[in-house]
């Protein structure tokens, strides 16, 4: 009997889960290691930092999910990983330390034959002083980050309602933040819902990001089919600020936060500042801090994960400049290189390098996205491993029938302003493939029969269906596989 130990009930660790468990039946154990007792729909953070929806609606406790599918859950947070086993186990195994309340900080060492790692980013807020709940910005990264939010964006509607001035601040908190995606979303729904208080006349609302351009999005931008006409998305994102009335900084590392106060670099290597009252800034992302130590308990850490702790795979992570970059950089079945028996899948494993061209401000700051992990990539990504794991157990073969590079799969992003059945309208964005490539299509980076952009009411109700949809197969409910990632 194989062991498969999934680390992380996100998206990508939870859907490899439920696969794995699907196809490996009872003769294998799958062993799911996350510490938060929930599975959260983290793309419907957005309506809870509106208040509209509740943090109840996006999330669901996960242990009922996993007894009844057979598969064993450990309230716990993964403290390390020895992938050669040591004196006491011969077999490799995982550090885990218990969170919940009857095993609070107990530690158990869970042997496995294959690992997935999907523990998704750590929000490095630290990185940035003064960033984040607990000092002086908002998130919408968690439900609980979002819920937060919706208490001081409600605050400073009430302020507004009351004749009060308020200047609203959303974007990128770091350098090489990443994640725009869900920052503009969520001043596109503030927007919204400032345009539904008829409160205009007192908000000033401000984009702030590190992309060199608008509608970069850490993908490098994009052409778009819209309309008939090819759009680059800097003009997309534009005019749809401009509708909206919002203004922007671009080009601008975030440095530090002071109570209502931003300080930033940007590219011409100025330091400014820029005040607010609400500020919603994504933080960097660094993988979750676990160690890695050799049989000899030797620390092998900078072997398994690259210095910001992301998992090693099977990209190409020599360093080439930007000119050199290629598709085939990008991992496609996210095999450790010198572990074969450990994958990491969803934002967890090391992309080679960002997607969009790498910039430094003229004092040598590096103010660049760092690439994007959208849903579908995890999940698809979290599948994809699952599927390979289980014909590894059950032909012993070494083989990756399943592969899924980034670099050869689509993403489709919606970006919903409004709430309701007709209220609001989307932003809607295919792009094929996520990582552009120049060598295949040499004129727009992509296929652009297949890289659409469109607004409208259809895209909103889609994101809606969405949220219904992915709650239902994350609840592995009747033929929960058939829902495409
Ligand atoms: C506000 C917001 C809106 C978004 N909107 C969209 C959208 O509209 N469409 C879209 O496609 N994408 C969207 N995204 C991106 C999407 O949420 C991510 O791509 C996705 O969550 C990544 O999945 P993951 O499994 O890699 O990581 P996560 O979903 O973050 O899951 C990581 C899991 O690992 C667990 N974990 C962490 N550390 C450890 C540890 N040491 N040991 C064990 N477990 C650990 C965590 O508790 C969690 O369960 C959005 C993101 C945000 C923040």
């Amino acid at each position: 009997m194989a062991k498969v130990v999934v680390l992380g009930a996100g998206i990508s660790g939870h859907t490899a889960a439920l696969y794995l468990k699907r196809s490996l039946k009872k003769d294998h154990e799958v062993i799911v290691v996350s510490p938060n007792s929930n599975y959260q729909w983290v793309p419907s953070n957005i309506w809870v930092g509106l208040g509209l929806m509740t943090p109840e609606q996006v999330k669901f406790k996960l242990a009922p999910i996993y007894k009844k599918n057979g598969i064993q859950y450990k309230q716990a947070l993964a403290v390390s990983i020895h992938p050669e086993g040591n004196e006491s186990h011969e077999k490799p195994f995982v550090k885990i330390k218990h969170v919940s309340e009857d095993q609070k900080d107990q530690e158990e060492e869970v042997e496995y034959d294959f690992l997935v790692n999907g523990t998704g980013p750590k929000l490095n807020f630290a990185a940035t002083e003064g960033l984040g709940p607990d000092k002086f910005t908002n998130s919408v990264c968690t439900y609980d980050h979002a819920a937060h939010s919706w208490n001081n964006l409600e605050l400073a509607f009430k302020k507004m309602e009351a004749g009060e001035r308020q200047s609203f601040l959303v974007g990128t908190g770091h350098p090489m933040a990443t994640c725009q995606g869900a920052a503009f979303e969520y001043i596109l729904n503030i927007a919204f819902e400032v345009t539904k208080r008829k409160l205009n006349h007192l908000a000033d609302m401000w984009w702030i990001s590190n992309e060199y351009e608008l509608g970069d999005f850490g993908m490098g931008g994009a052409y778009v089919k819209r309309g008939g006409y090819i759009t680059p998305t800097k003009i997309f994102t534009e005019s749809i600020f401009k509708e909206y009335g919002i203004r922007w900084i671009k080009r601008a590392g975030v440095t530090k936060i002071e109570k209502g106060i931003a300080h930033y670099e940007n590219l011409e290597g100025e330091y400014l500042t820029k005040e607010f009252d609400f500020a919603m800034l994504i933080p960097g992302f660094a993988g979750a801090g676990m160690k890695a130590f050799d049989k000899n308990n030797d620390d092998i850490t900078s072997k398994v994960f690259v210095a910001n702790g992301m998992m090693k795979v099977d990209a190409d992570y020599t360093p080439k400049p930007y000119e050199e970059w290629s598709a085939a950089d990008w991992p496609s079945i996210y095999q450790n290189p010198d572990y074969d028996n450990m994958y990491a899948s969803g934002i967890a494993f090391a992309p080679p390098h960002t997607m969009s061209k790498p910039m430094k401000s003229k004092n040598g700051t590096p103010i660049t996205p760092t690439p994007p992990r959208t849903g579908m990539p995890s999940g698809v990504i979290g599948k994809i491993v699952a599927e390979n794991v289980a014909h590894r157990i059950k032909t012993g073969k070494n083989e990756h029938p399943h592969k899924a590079s980034m670099a050869k799969m689509g993403a489709a992003c919606i970006v919903s302003a409004g709430y309701g059945i007709r209220q609001g309208q989307a932003a809607v964005m295919t792009v094929y493939p996520i990582v552009p490539d120049y060598d295949k299509y040499p004129k727009w980076g992509r296929d652009i029969k297949h890289t659409v952009g469109e607004v409208g009411l259809a895209g909103h109700w889609m994101k809606l269906f969405m949220h219904y949809m992915f709650l239902y197969k994350a609840k592995a409910k009747p033929l929960w596989w058939m829902i495409p990632e």
